[in-house]
Parts: structure tokens; sequence; C-alpha cells
């Protein structure tokens, strides 16, 4: 039986105290029935029935109670016909009407009021299950949250605002004590697993003035937090320190969502992620690559001081030889006097070229570059070949250069290409002295590749770049001579790669090396 009752009660309360209630009403319904139909007394007894109804609508469902209300419905028209008959006269019908009136309204308002009672439940129910869910992000989250309650230093700041300031750093420095009040104002709501874990057991504890204990009174990341509510901003973010309980100095980055409501401000979410790791290793970066600058500047310098070695070598040694010839011409009985000056003359040049090359060198350190120029390929190409004369000689080369109808002219640093072509040439002459054959030819080739780029072939009959050094040629300090710096070519190459050129080094199928210099085109002159 009880297990019948279950189907009409809410199941709210226990069902003791569910059943009770029910048998009450029972009575009630019992009680008001038996006084309405067996006694004498006039007067609207039926209304009394709402009390069984009131009693009945706290514990039984929507369907009960409707079922209840015709019930007592169906008992006062009863008791009614009963104690009246078919003709009960105007006084007792007036009073059924209103009784069955009273008993209409009433269940019409317990199921409103049900009704309202189901939404009421409903959302609260959601409101629990979203309750729920934040707080599960806020536990479970790896992000520190800590929960303060800001109301009072809201009120704070807006009465100083009121009272004129709009600058807060610039009232703290006035009023020194200005920063700890408003910590002292702060009190800390919650705090989740990650801010436990970043500030130590005593994170969640609540009561004014425990902030202090995490956050200096002189942090400015505080003033300016102070100063995103003055100034009424909507979310704040920025890099703190926090001491942990543990007395650790942890950098924090900020980031606060501020309430528009000045009546939430009770509850205002801090998320903080520790940054000071990330830091640390950005520091260590930073170093590290100082310290590689550091390094590749040595390095440079070093590079420098072989390439300026290298380069020098070239003219010191036709000084030294014309300084010996000269000395011949000299000792001669009578001394040839034109010979002497040609010899001194030659001096002069190389003694110039070797000026050039250190004040090449030296803009090139302090970053100087040098004025570009419009150059005739051809002219220079024979000027380099004078100042090789002495070497070429020495060991019988002979330069073919194979000149095109249209002579391309280039804008480019004079004696950088200068100083590339003397490379390739000595580096020919060195590779040929090893052959025997004659003759050793160094044929060099000046055409338009296409109508944007000219190229430069400088090509020897010596061995050619050995079959392992073919990718290695272009590599500082690579060299298979005994006396060599392995600097060459590798100059040469960033030389004219910071002009936009290339150069290019292979073996020719006839035998010999290739070492073709690529430049971009600005003119061409027929
Ligand atoms: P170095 O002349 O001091 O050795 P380079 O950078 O000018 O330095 O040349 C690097 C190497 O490239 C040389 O040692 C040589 O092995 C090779 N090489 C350069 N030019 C030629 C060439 N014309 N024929 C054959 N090998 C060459």
């Amino acid at each position: 039986m009880v297990a019948g009752a279950g189907a009409f009660l809410r199941g709210q309360g226990s069902l003791q105290h569910d059943l009770v209630i029910g048998l009450i009403a029972l009575i009630l319904l019992l009680t008001v029935f038996y006084v309405d139909a067996f006694t004498k007394i006039e007067g609207a007894i039926a209304v009394l029935y709402v009390i069984a109804l009131l009693l009945l609508s706290e514990v039984v469902t929507r369907r009960a109670l409707m079922a209840m209300a015709i019930l007592c419905a169906a008992l006062a028209i009863f008791a009614f016909l009963f104690s009246h008959g078919i003709d009960p006269g105007i006084q007792p019908t007036l009073r059924l009407t209103v009784s069955l009136a009273a008993l209409a309204i009433t269940t019409a308002l317990l199921l409103r009021n049900d009704t309202f009672r189901s939404e009421l439940l409903a959302s609260n129910a959601a409101l629990r299950e979203s309750e729920g869910r934040y707080r599960s992000i806020f536990d479970n989250t790896k992000v520190a949250l800590w929960e303060h309650d800001y109301s009072r230093v809201r009120s704070h700041l807006m009465e100083l605002k009121l009272q004129g300031v709009t600058d807060l750093r610039v009232h703290v420095r006035s009023n020194p004590g200005a920063a700890t009040q408003c910590m002292d104002m702060i009190s800390t709501v919650a705090a989740n697993e990650a801010a436990y874990e970043l500030l130590g057991p005593h994170a969640g504890d609540g009561g004014p003035g425990t902030l202090r204990r995490y956050v200096a009174s002189d942090d400015e990341t505080f003033i300016d937090l102070m100063q995103a509510i003055l100034d009424g901003a909507e979310h704040f973010e920025g890099k703190g320190t926090v001491t942990t309980d543990g007395g650790e100095k942890r950098l924090v980055l900020l980031s606060i969502g501020l309430p528009d409501d000045a009546s939430t401000f009770n509850r205002v979410v801090v998320g903080m992620i520790d940054i000071t790791q990330r830091e640390m290793t950005q520091k260590a970066l930073n170093e590290a690559q100082a310290e590689l600058t550091r390094a590749a500047r040595a390095a440079t310098v070093g590079a420098l001081s072989a390439s300026l070695a290298h380069e020098l070598n070239q003219p010191l040694g036709a000084i030294g030889v014309n300084a010996q010839t000269l000395l011949r011409w000299l000792d001669r009985d009578p001394p040839d006097l034109a010979a002497v000056r040609k010899s001194a003359e030659r001096i002069i040049r190389d003694g110039q070229r070797a000026s050039d090359i250190i004040q090449n060198t030296r803009s090139m350190l302090t970053q100087n570059t040098n004025e570009s120029e419009w150059i005739d390929l051809y002219a220079l190409i024979d000027e380099t070949t004078r100042l090789m004369e002495h070497d070429l000689q020495r060991d019988a080369v002979v330069v073919d250069i194979h000149r095109n109808t249209r002579i391309p002219s280039v804008k480019t640093v004079r004696i950088e290409l200068q100083q590339v072509l003397i490379n390739l040439m000595t580096n020919a002459v060195q590779a040929m002295s090893s052959v025997d054959a004659a003759p050793r030819t160094i044929v060099i080739d000046v055409a338009p590749r296409t109508d944007e780029i000219v190229s430069i072939v400088v090509r020897d009959n010596g061995p050619g770049i050995a079959a392992d050094a073919r990718d290695k040629v272009f590599a500082p300090f690579y060299t298979t001579k005994a006396s060599g710096m392995g600097m060459g070519l590798s100059i040469c190459r960033s030389t004219l790669e910071a002009r936009g050129g290339k150069l290019e080094g292979y073996n020719h199928p006839e035998g010999g090396a290739v070492f073709e210099i690529t430049l971009p085109l600005e003119d061409l002159h027929e």
C-alpha cells in the first residue's frame, strides 16, 4: 500500500512525513464531509476542503492534487444533494457555489505555485551544475587561480578618484603607506590546486592583509592593477613577482578579468602562470646569443686578418721582386736608369695596391661599403693582367682574353672585383705550375649570360679541381697547398655574394678548372 501511495507523492520529504501529512489531510477531508453532509450547521462548510488541499499540495504530485480537488468538489456536491434534496433553495446553492469556486481558485493557485516551484528547482539545478562545472575548471586547471575580494579596495579607490587622484604611482609616492593600505583591504576567497602548488599551503587563507605575505608593498605591478581598477578597465595583464610560503621569489604572468558590475568585485579571479623557468631559459638564451656574437666577431676578425695576409701576399711579393730587379739594373755598369725607373714605378703601383687592400679591409671592418662605380670589364681585366705580369711571366702563363663585341659594363666596387680576379688567376697559375705541358694558358671569357647577368669565366689548363675537393674549395681554410691559407675562394665568393653576384667552380670537360663569376648587369653598352 505504501508502495502504491509512493506513485502520488512528490518524494521530496521523507516517506513517513508525507504519509502523516496525507493522513491528516484525509481525516480533515472526511471530517469536513461528515459535518457538511450529516449535521445541520448552516454555512459554506465545503470551503474547508481547501485546507486539506493546501496540506496535500506539499506532499502529492500535480495529478494527485487535481484528483483530490475533483474528489472534494464531488463530496461537496454529494453532501449538498444529500442534505437539501432536489429543491435546495437559494441560500444553500449560493454556499455550494462559493465552496466550489474556492476549491477551483485554490487548486489553480496551487498548480501555478507548483509550476513556479518546478521552474525554480530546475534553474537551481542548472545553477548548481554550472557552479560545479566552474569549480571543476577552477580546481583542475593548470593555471594558478586565486580568487580575491576586491570590493573594499574598489570602494576605497573610487573615493580616491572622487578626491581627484588619477595617477596612483604619483599618489603612492607622496603617500608611502597607500599601497599597503590597499593591500590590506583585499582578502583571499579561494585558491585552486595550481595556486597552492605555486604559492604554498597557505595560499587559500582568507582574511584581510594575507596578500601582504605574497606581494611586496612596493610592487609596481600591484600599483598598476589598482590603477586599472581606478580607471574602470575590463582586463589587467602584467608580470609580477610573488614570494611563496617557502620564501622563494617566483616571476608570474598575471591575467585578471575585472567585472563591469561593482557588486561582483567580491569574487575576482586572478590567473597566474609561473614564468620563472621560462625567463631563466630566455636569459640563458640571450647570454648564449651574446657569447655567440662575440665568438662570431672574433672569428670574423681572425678571418679578416687571414684575408689581409693572403691579399697582401701578392703585392708584397711583387714589390720584393721589383725591388730586386731594380737593384740589378742599378748594379749594372752603367746603371740602366730607364729600367730602374720602370721597376720603381711598378713598386709604387704595387705599394698603392697594398694600401688599397688595407683600406678595403678596414672599411669592411667598420662596415663601410666602398663606392660602386661603372666598370669596363675588359679594361679591368687588362689592368689585372698587367698587375699579374711578373707571376705570369715567371711561370710562362699566357692569358687569352675572349673579347665579345658587346662589352658589358657593370656597376660594382672596383677593388673587390679586381681582388677576385687576382685570386682566381693566382690559383690558376699555381695549379698549372705542377703541369709541364705547355702552353700554360688562362682563358678569360666575358659574356652576357642573360639580359640581367654577365659572366666572367676564368679557365686554366691545369690538373683541375681534385674530385674529393669539389665541395670543399669554397670552405674557409680549405687548402691543398703547403703554404696556402685556404681563404682565397671563400673570400671571393662572399665578396661577390655581397654584391648580388655568385662564384662557381667546376672542371672543364677538356681538362683544367673553370671558375665562373656571375654579376648582376646594370647596363649594357654596345
Ligand atoms: P689557397 O689558394 O690558399 O689554397 P683557395 O681558397 O684560393 O686557397 O683555394 C682552395 C683550394 O682550391 C686550393 O688549395 C686548391 O686545392 C683548390 N683550387 C683553387 N683553384 C684551383 C684551380 N684553378 N685548379 C685546381 N684547384 C684549385
